[in-house]
């Protein structure tokens, strides 16, 4: 079960002591251990199961037991004496609260508009391009930013925009 920082983080509080072991990627990601197939099914947003329906291998990398903090892949929560597997019933809700905590409510901005913002990973219903990811497996893939992130990219993508902002600010300055 990969978790997003943003959304695994805030789940990890509602969890407390109830969480089972956790491993934390080096890029911020959570990852929880549950019984194989107790987790299919799941619709939570920034929340991926590994190795569920799907019939496709998944491979999460588990650091050696000592390695407790960063950097690198680490055991967030370490395994230990009856501490291993999460209850997918009470992970399920913790992960649905916080993503819905840290995302706002489900609804009207539907995945078909909604994108997460390549700079605060946050979802943006008004979503920018700003450039294109390429990779051999995925091919081209646009990038989004929010409407705020995208002013910390240097280059403008479309130029219209960019122009009609400007004569805006210069209108409002004058
Ligand atoms: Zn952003």
């Amino acid at each position: 079960m990969r978790a997003s920082g943003l959304v695994g983080e805030h789940a990890l509080k509602l969890l407390g002591d109830e969480s089972g072991a956790v491993i934390q990627d080096r890029h911020g990601p959570l990852y929880w251990l549950v019984e194989p197939g107790s987790a299919d099914g799941w619709d939570v947003r920034q929340v991926h199961v590994l190795g569920g329906a799907a019939a496709r291998a998944s491979y999460v990398g588990v650091p050696p037991a000592h390695w407790t903090g960063p950097p690198g892949i680490h055991w967030r929560i370490p395994v230990g004496p009856g501490r291993y597997l999460t209850d997918p019933a009470l992970l399920r809700q913790s992960l649905a609260l916080a993503a819905r905590a840290e995302l706002g409510p489900a609804g009207e901005a539907g995945p078909v508009t909604s994108r997460i913002c390549v700079r605060c990973d946050r979802p943006t219903s008004t979503p920018v391009v700003v450039g294109q990811a390429h990779s051999a497996s995925a091919g081209g893939r646009d990038i989004y930013s929010c409407p705020t992130c995208v002013r910390t990219f240097p280059q403008p993508v479309d130029p219209i925009t960019q122009i009609d902002a400007l004569r805006r600010t210069r209108q409002e300055g004058a």
